[in-house]
């Protein structure tokens, strides 16, 4: 299986390139943001738990996200592999990704930072409120505290795939095209 972990803050673009990547490699999309968001439509009892994190820009708990996770790649038994888009976001969900992943005997290949200036990132954040319909978009305090709780519990995750020689560091900022190309290039 080919593993990747589409990293970044909010804004990043990391849902945007996946959409390129998984076309490109055949690999099925895996974003939490979205499973949660489809709870929350779905109005069971885990979107209702994560909604009262989301709107405040807070995580969802570890030990919830990591069980979903781990549920939503088991319903595709066939997959190429994985893009991980929003996983993992702390140090225990990277251990615990490692942990499942090797059970199979499987791994992650690598990780893609997407790297964006944080003004950049509140104005695409902003724009997309237009259209996303997300009300974690359109606070700019909620915004802001995403941005936080990224640099403080998310940005140290890069060390664990750092130290395992797995970390690759992509320039997030231009033309949506000239990033996919970067990132096809580093997957290699
Ligand atoms: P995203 O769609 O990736 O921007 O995620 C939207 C929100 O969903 C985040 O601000 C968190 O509240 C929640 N969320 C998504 N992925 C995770 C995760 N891996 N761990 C905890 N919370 C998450």
């Amino acid at each position: 299986m080919r593993n990747l972990v589409l990293f970044g803050p909010p804004g990043a673009g990391k849902g945007t390139q996946s959409a390129f990547l998984v076309n490109h490699f055949n690999l099925i999309h895996l974003s939490t943001g979205d499973v949660f968001r489809l709870n929350i439509k779905g109005g069971t009892e885990l979107g209702n738990l994560a909604k009262s994190y989301m709107n405040k820009g807070q995580l969802v708990p570890d030990e919830v996200t990591i069980s979903m996770l781990e549920a939503e790649v088991n319903k595709h038994e066939d997959a190429k592999g994985f893009i991980f888009d929003g996983f993992p976001r702390t140090e225990a969900q990277a251990e615990a990704l490692d942990a499942f992943l090797a059970k199979t005997g499987d791994e992650i290949e690598a990780m893609l930072a997407l790297e964006v200036e944080e003004g950049e990132l509140k104005k695409r954040l902003l724009a997309r409120a237009e259209t996303s319909g997300r009300a974690d978009d359109a606070d700019p305090e909620v915004i802001q505290n995403r941005i936080n709780v990224y640099n403080a519990e998310t940005a140290p995750v890069a060390n664990f795939y750092k130290s395992a020689g797995k970390f690759k560091s992509i320039n997030g900022q231009g033309s949506i095209e000239d990033i996919t190309l970067r990132l096809v290039d580093a997957i290699g």
